[in-house]
This record gives structure tokens, sequence and C-alpha cells, in this order.
């Protein structure tokens, strides 16, 4: 016997079902059609890639797992869910779903189900009491319980709630000759039917199976409007994911007239950035991970995130669900400033692009290009940024480096040395095709060229090629900045002036390779000038060291007995997943001891100074390189090595103010002092060497 047939007013259940999926249907159609008021994106590169994405982050939800608990918990809500709509769908069809499972294999397809479904439903009951209990009674910072959050957690348990007791009377009531396999369901009907009438068995039956229709129906109505739109957003996010070099900033057309530059409201961002906004699940796993948030600035990209949805939201609210009838007058929410509105105008400019936040988000949501589109729009149509930025620019576009040094002085810093650095002048001398038959050309950077403290560094550098015997050569006074700083502080017209005066150079020299020591101008010559036409080979100094000492041409042999910490750029280890190499060199120098940081490799913590924050003040909270010169310290490491040169200030700069004197007898270094340090004394394969003073 049918037993959903004697459901009262049963046929009514496909209806309601049908009318809530209709409001469903008009509400995500209201959403599309303020994506169609954001700008155009097209994705089609890389499809294997993003079909991947779906399966890694979206259905085996890779990321959610880095937190355990929370993890197991929610795959179990999201599998059971998806599981149990197989029930639903069971209930609304009034039995036909199970006919359909039941017909090939004679029934076994839907025996299996049965247990299974009946696990998860226990899985995702017990997983909800989970999730309240860590948002009522552990409360981590990170999580906020809405009124939202609050709705949705109790309708998906009231939902399998209803739905198992539905089984369970109905099993109890009318029996099932499946029942053996409803291994939850069917030993808690036999308990409530010896202590039931069956009268009272019939009514629970009919209350719980309309009850679970009626909120299910409701759910459909309700996710529209909430965080939890995550269940469908998040697999569409995971596939239109950027799948372009992370570091890698959106290109930007300065020649066109009509276009505003930058994104002053969410009409100028692209739809995906849209759905990212509906995607995010408030998890707080970004806001976690910000080193701006932590050291306790306004910044916080959770709330920016939030802020955006509910901008788009507000838009949609001048818009009738109907879409054939059209609004008076435009939505005044797509016109809205999102400066002041989703984000404040301080906290744009405390964000170091270090990428922690999109590397923490389990739905692949980008935040830092959301902030530098901000900040584009900021600089190059309104001229509103931080004061102390005018001079930054000035010099860059002035000087061609943020130090207002003359390109004169760019060799400075081979003052002293027992050889001779060769110029790609000098070499191109002996004929057009010269630098291109160097090894590499070592790209200097301008904090090697003018910074006194990193001028070291690039000594060790070129010591440490010349005792390899690597042919190489440098750019000197044709070198500029690569106009990182000026891209990440949004002056895309002084970056593009500035990549295109190197890309010229380069392209004259055609060098075979590229090494550099500075990890933004590894990630912008090697990510972001094929933008501007600027295809090269790129490697930093870490990867071309390493790879020097294995092949057996640099050979360390004089001891360093410390033990050091590594402190990983986030351009060079999260941007561009380089966080071996400098590893294997400081491994290579006899008696060196590694102690991790807790926060390490992809997961590693900014030195403050990314993003163009190395030239504005940090008068908002406390120091983030303070923060990050705490957790070295904590490691108890007589050194702490760095592989950027904006690092190795901040470091030491900030194991000089750590508190009681910590800091005061360790060293911050660049590997390459390192290794050039632990080199063979007074020559190695027959070269001359450098005696490299400490730093002090
Ligand atoms: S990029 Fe870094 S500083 Fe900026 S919002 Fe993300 S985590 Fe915070
Ligand atoms: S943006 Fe991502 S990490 Fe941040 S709260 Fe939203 S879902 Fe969580």
């Amino acid at each position: 016997m049918n037993a959903l047939a004697q459901v009262p007013l049963a046929p009514m259940l496909p209806v309601l079902f049908v009318v809530a999926t209709v409001v469903f249907v008009l509400q995500m159609a209201r959403h599309l059609r303020i994506f169609a008021a954001a700008q155009p994106v097209v994705f089609s590169d890389q499809p294997e890639t993003r079909l991947r994405s779906v399966f890694v982050y979206s259905l085996a939800q890779v990321r959610m797992f880095r937190d355990l608990g929370p993890g197991l918990g929610h795959a179990a809500i999201f599998w059971g869910f998806v599981i149990l709509v197989v029930g639903t769908a069971d209930h609304v069809t009034l039995g036909l779903v199970h006919s359909i499972i039941a017909w090939p294999l004679d029934g076994w397809l839907w025996r299996l189900l049965l247990p299974v479904q009946n696990i998860l439903a226990v899985s995702v009951l017990g997983s909800v009491a989970y999730m309240l209990f860590r948002r009522v009674v552990v409360r981590p910072r990170r999580l906020t319980l809405s009124r939202d959050g609050w709705t949705i957690l109790l309708l998906i348990g009231a939902v399998v709630g209803t739905e198992l007791l539905a089984e369970a009377f109905q099993i109890g009531r009318y029996g099932d000759p499946d029942a053996a396999w409803s291994i939850v369901a069917t030993p808690l009907g036999n308990a409530l039917s010896s202590v039931l009438p069956s009268g009272a068995m019939e009514l629970g039956f009919d209350v719980s199976l309309w009850a679970s229709v009626i909120l299910v129906c409701y759910f459909l109505v309700y996710l529209p409007r909430s965080k939890h739109l995550h269940i469908v957003t998040a697999i569409f996010n995971a596939f239109l994911r950027k799948v372009r070099p992370r570091g890698e900033l959106p290109a930007m057309d300065l020649e066109a007239e009509t276009a505003r530059f930058g994104v002053k409201t969410i009409e100028d961002l692209g739809w995906k950035d849209l759905l990212d906004g509906f995607t995010c699940t408030e998890c707080g796993r970004c806001q976690d991970a910000c080193p701006a948030w932590a050291t306790g600035k306004p910044l916080n990209p959770k709330t920016m995130i939030m802020g955006l949805r509910e901008m788009a939201v507000g838009a949609e609210a001048g818009m009738s669900l109907l879409p054939w009838i059209k609004p008076a007058s435009p939505a005044p929410g797509l016109t809205q400033p999102i400066v002041d509105t989703a984000i404040p105008f301080d906290a744009v400019w405390d964000c170091v692009t270090c990428g922690a936040c999109v590397e923490a988000c389990p739905v692949l949501i980008e935040h830092v290009d959301k902030i530098v589109g901000l900040r584009r729009n900021l600089v190059l149509e309104e001229s509103r940024f931080p004061a102390e930025l005018t001079s930054s620019f000035n010099a860059m576009e002035r000087y061609g480096n943020p130090w207002s040094q003359p390109a004169s002085a760019r060799l400075d810093w081979t003052r002293g040395l027992p050889f001779e650095v060769p110029t790609a002048a000098s070499v191109a001398a002996a004929g057009p095709s010269a630098v291109s038959e160097l090894e590499c050309l070592y790209w200097v950077g301008c904090a090697a060229a003018f910074d006194d403290r990193n001028k070291r560094v690039a000594r060790a550098v070129v010591t440490c090629l010349e005792a390899a015997g690597v042919s190489y050569a440098v750019l000197g006074q044709e070198e500029s900045c690569t106009g990182d700083p000026a891209r990440r502080m949004g002056n895309e017209y002084v970056f593009q002036m500035l990549a295109k005066g190197n890309i010229a150079t380069l392209d004259r020299y055609k060098p075979r390779t590229i090494v550099t020591a500075c990890p933004h101008c590894f990630n912008t010559l090697g990510n972001e000038y094929g933008q501007l036409g600027g295809h090269y080979e790129v490697v930093h100094h870490s990867t071309f060291l390493s790879r020097l000492v294995e092949e057996g041409r640099l050979r360390p042999d004089r001891a360093d007995a410390r033990t050091m910490t590594y402190h990983d750029s986030c351009y060079l280890a999260r941007y561009n997943g380089v966080i071996a190499d400098p590893r294997s060199v400081l491994g290579s120098v006899p008696g060196i001891e590694l102690r991790e940081m807790e926060k390490n490799g992809r997961g590693g913590f900014c030195c403050g100074a990314g993003g163009g924050r190395m030239w504005m003040e940090e008068d908002r909270g406390t120091r983030i390189n303070a923060e990050r010169t705490r957790q070295a310290l904590e490691t108890g490491a007589q050194g702490v090595a760095t592989a950027c040169p904006f690092c190795l200030v901040m470091l030491r700069d900030g194991l000089a103010d750590a508190p009681d004197g910590q800091g005061k007898d360790i060293l911050a270094q660049d590997i390459a002092e390192i290794l050039a340090a632990s080199l063979p004394p007074g020559g190695h394969n027959g070269r001359m060497l450098p005696v490299l003073t400490s730093p002090g």
C-alpha cells in the first residue's frame, strides 16, 4: 500500500512544491538581472582546471578540512542534504521517485540507498547540533550567529528530522517490505508503535510528512535571500574561479576613453565579483587569516564581501520579482560608491595584498583584485589616497624608482667588489645576441640597488653567481622599477609607463632567463608583463641558487651552526608556490637547523610591506612586522632568513624594536647572504670572492 496516498490533501504536496520552486526561480532570476547590470566577464580558458576545481573545492571541499571538526560537520550536512533530497523528491512526487529508482536491478538500488540516507540523516542532525554548540558555546571569533544562521541551521535540522520521523511513523504504522534496510527509521518506528495507538501513528506520519514538505518549500523560498545560497553558487564559483596566476592583477585598458577607471560602484564590478558576494558563507576564515585585521586595523575582508552582497541585494530591492515589470527608475544601490558603504576608505589602504584571505576562503572568493580595483578608481579618478603616496608616485614617475635616486646610482652597490659586474650594454658590445647567450640576466631591483641593507644582498647574489661560474649581466642604469608598488597602490598609469619602458629594454637584449632576488619583481615580470607583450622566463634567486647547489656548482662548506627560522614572502610562496627552494638553500649550508613558524608556506603571515604598504604610514592598530617578528621569536631560532628585500627590512626593524631587547642578538638575513658566507674562503671554483661582512 502506498502510504503517501493516505496523507490528507496528498495531491497538494506536488502543487505546493511547484509553487515554491517557481518563487525560487524568480528570485534567482532577479539575482541574474543584477549580474547583467555588472561588467561582462568571459570564462573560456582552462576548462579542465575549472572542472577539477569543482571536484576538489566544491564536492570534496578540501579547504574546509583545514579546520577538521567544522570541515567534517560541513561535509556531513552538505552530502546528507544532497542524498536526502531523494527522499524529499519522493514525497513531493507521491512515490514516483521510489518507483523509478526501484525499477532497475529489482529494487536493489533503493534498498542500498535506505541505510545511506538513514546514516546521513543522523550525521546531519549531529552536525547541526555541533554547529550550534560551536556558535553558542565555543564562539570562535571568526563566526557570528546571525538570525540567518539560526534560521538555516534550525531549518536543516527540522527538514531532516521530520523526514526521518515520517519514515519511522510510516514503517511503524503501515510496514514496508524494505524496512530491514532502514537501519535507523525501523527501530525508531517499532519503538513508537509499541507505545502509540495506530491512530496516533497515522497522525504522526501525516503531520511529519506535511511538515517536512512545508519546511523544504520554505527553505526554497528563503534560500535566495540567505548566505546559504552558497549551496547553489559555490559550484559555479569553483568553476568560474581565477585560473590565471594568482599574482596577476586584472589587465586595464588606459586608452578606453569611455570606460570608468577601476571600481567605484557595483556596476563596475564584473558579474563574477557579485557571484563571489552571493557565495560567501560568512565563515570568517579570511578575517582570521588577514594580517591587517589581526593587528587591529579597520580592514575586514569578510565584511567587505558581505557588504558587496548587501549592496547587490539592496539594488535588487528596487526591482520587481517579475522580470517583465520594469522598475520606474534605476535601482539606487547600483550607483552608490562601494568605498565607505561596503568598506571604509582607510580599510582600502590597509590591505597588504598578501592574498591570505584568498588562500583561506573555502569557496574561492577573490578579495585582492576587488580591493585593487577600488584603489585604481580612488587614485585615477578621484585622487583620493593617503598623502604619503604622492611622493612615491612622483618618485616612480620621475626617477623610475620609489627611492627618488638617479639612475646613475644603480650600480653603487657593486663598489668594492673584487670583480667587475658586467652590464648588458657592455656585453652587447660584443654582438647583438651576446646577452641572450648568457646564462642569466640578474634583475637587481630598486631595493637592492638603493637600500643600504639590501645592497649587501645584491653583493651576495653576484658572489654566488661568480663562484658558480655563471655567465650573467645586469641592466644597471637601464633598469627601472617593475611598477609593482604603483600597480598595487592603484596607479596603473605609472605601472604601465614603467613596465613598457622595461619591456622595450628587455626585448632589445632578449635574455634567456631573468633571475631576481625580489619576489615582487619576480611576480610582476613573470606574471604581469605578458599583459603588455613582455614574455620572459623569470626565476627567483632561491630557485636558481638551489639549482646551482644541486648541480654541484656551488659547494657551501663553512659551517653556520645556528637554528634559523625562514619567513615566506607572500609573493613567493602563496602567489607563486616557491616554498621548497629557499629551504633547500638553507638546508645546503652545514650546521643550519631550520625551525618553522606556525604560519608558513602558503599559509605564511605577511611582513607588512606588500601592496605598497612599504611606503605608507602604519598608524592604525599595531604593526604587522611586530606581529610577524613575535611569531619568529616564538620559534626560539637564533636567526631569521628571508628571500625578499622588503621582508628583510621589515623583519630587521621588527627585531630591533622587539620588546625587552629579545631580538637584539638575532640577525635577519637573505638566503643569498647565508649561502655566500658559507662558500670556501678566499675563492671558489677558482674565482676570487669578496669577504662578506655581517650586516650587524
Ligand atoms: S590581501 Fe591580506 S591584508 Fe588584504 S584583505 Fe586579504 S588577508 Fe587582509
Ligand atoms: S569570503 Fe570566503 S573566507 Fe571570507 S567569510 Fe566569505 S566564505 Fe568565508
